[in-house]
């Protein structure tokens, strides 16, 4: 008996706030400092000690929850969710249970067909816990508690996700919103967001949900993906050969690739939430709200869709200009000194985005400004140096920082159009590639190509493309 299954997926994204201080105490925010370093007797949870409540992580999860479409809560309180573990040197972590910063919003996705809304339930604050860390040589476990009190925002989806391939894209999507807010690096690998994932499967038609696990431990957004497609398969061996899903938390090994059972899971009334009686419950006003919401950035999928309005872009051009918000910055910048955006665009997802990579660089960190890249299309436009020579002038002007008019003097690069100079390249390809010659003679032009590749080499790539074409057709059909 066949047994068609569908994919529920909800997914839990922890980010931290980039504060200058920790959420409830005066130490600083950094990441990196030797162990044990920022730490007070607040976030060591002393006894007799009070947290205070940091109002610009306050105000950065209003800013995110806006973003998320959701609703801001104006009256939040803080709970305690009790637990046991080295890390967590209160015996509690400082979280939000049922009045948390923002709920019920949603983000869009693109999937292959058009898009979706994943429903966001909830975004609340809480205090992120310290950090144990394996020494091998010394068989013990050390404790770091820098990271403890850390500002983080939890972002919780509905169960609305359909495979693992939509759990990346919301990811994905979920991630470059984040950035353009400007509240956290965004940054996986030093820990900054982190995703914990939530799978069950149920048969089609069913509306109950099945039991689900949870997925933590994956160090990537490719990870939740494979992670996700490996529980999904193990869900339905387990169910197929007559077994019972049960609810757990597993660990997502990433080099077995494959997961291990690390807890049963525990349901939220064995974390006892109680509100925090050391902090009141906060109302926030709404002139707060709107001040935050004034002073939100043009979000991404509004601004692909201005690029595309605006500057005539395609979808895809405007796509990758918006996924580096200074990029998109850049573009327009370039923009105002020159109308013809889409070669812009070009160059910048192309030959600049091409350094970007090899120079492992954002675009504010090379030597570029608009203005001299747009001089620099504007050079190959008006053919004083060719395509090929124009992207060895631009790696010149990042190496010095130069204008294109003064690398192009230094280099010698400007293009050769005159006649007499590109004849003499002419007659020399066409002598060393008689076979050639001969399949454009006997009716096969596109063969020109390859010499016109040809002489643009001999030239140094300073000739003139077109002209050469020119020239080697004019030339052979006149043999
Ligand atoms: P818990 O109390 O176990 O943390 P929540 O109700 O807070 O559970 O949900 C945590 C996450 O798990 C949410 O993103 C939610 O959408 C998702 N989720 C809840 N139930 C299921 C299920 N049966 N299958 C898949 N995901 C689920
Ligand atoms: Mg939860
Ligand atoms: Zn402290």
């Amino acid at each position: 008996m066949s047994q068609e299954f569908e994919t529920v997926i909800g997914l839990e994204v922890h980010l931290q706030l980039s504060t200058k201080t920790k959420i409830f105490c005066g130490c600083v925010n950094v990441f990196g400092s030797a162990p044990n370093t920022n730490v007070c007797p607040v976030c060591l949870g002393l006894p007799g000690t009070l947290p205070v409540l940091n109002q610009q992580a306050l105000l950065y999860a209003i800013k995110v929850g806006l973003a998320l479409n959701a609703q801001i809560n104006p009256f939040i309180k803080f709970d305690r969710k009790n637990y046991y573990y080295p890390d967590l040197p209160k015996g509690y972590q400082i979280s939000q249970y049922d009045l948390p910063v923002a709920k019920d919003g949603f983000v869009m996705i693109k999937t292959d067909k058009n898009e979706k809304r994943i429903g966001i339930k909830r975004a609340h604050l809480e205090e992120d816990a310290g950090k144990l860390v394996h020494d091998d040589r010394g068989n013990c476990s050390l404790v770091d508690y820098n990271r403890t009190g850390t500002p983080l925002i939890e972002i919780v989806t509905e169960p609305d996700l359909r495979s693992p391939q939509e759990a990346y894209d919301y990811l994905n999507t979920l991630k470059l919103i984040l950035q353009y807010l400007n509240v956290s690096d965004c940054d996986m690998e030093k820990g900054s967001l982190r995703c914990d994932a939530n799978v069950s499967i149920r048969p089609i038609g069913q509306t109950a949900l099945g039991t689900k696990t949870e997925l933590k431990n994956m160090n990537s957004f490719r990870a939740v993906k494979t992670g996700l497609e490996y529980e999904v398969c193990r869900h339905k061996q387990v169910i197929l050969s007559g077994g019972r899903i049960i609810q757990e938390t597993l660990l997502w090994n990433d080099e077995k690739a494959m997961t291990i059972a690390m807890r049963s899971k525990e349901q939220a009334h064995d974390y006892r939430y109680f509100s925090d009686p050391d902090l009141v419950p906060f109302t926030i006003n709404y002139k707060v709200i709107d001040q935050v919401r004034a002073e939100l950035p043009e979000l991404p999928q509004i601004k692909l869709e201005r690029f595309i309005k605006q500057y005539g872009l395609s979808e895809y051009d405007a796509g990758v200009l918006v996924i580096d918000q200074a990029v998109a910055v850049f573009f327009e910048h370039c923009c105002q000194h020159y109308e013809q955006s889409k070669k812009v665009a070009n160059w910048l997802n192309g030959a600049v985005l091409k350094e970007m990579n090899e120079r492992k660089m954002g675009i504010s960190e090379l030597k570029l400004t608009p203005v001299n890249l747009v001089a620099l299309i504007k050079a190959v436009e008006n053919g004083v140096v060719s395509n090929l020579a124009g992207k060895e002038v631009l790696k010149a002007m990042l190496d010095s920082g130069k204008t294109p008019a003064q690398v192009i003097q230094d280099k010698g690069l400007v293009q050769v159009s005159d006649d007499s100079a590109l004849m003499a390249i002419v007659e020399e390809i066409i002598n060393q590639n008689p076979t050639v010659v001969e399949q454009i003679k006997q009716g096969k032009p596109s063969a020109a190509g390859f010499l016109v590749g040809q002489a643009m080499k001999k030239s140094g790539g300073k000739a003139n493309p077109k002209k050469l074409s020119e020239l080697i057709i004019r030339r052979i059909s006149n043999a």
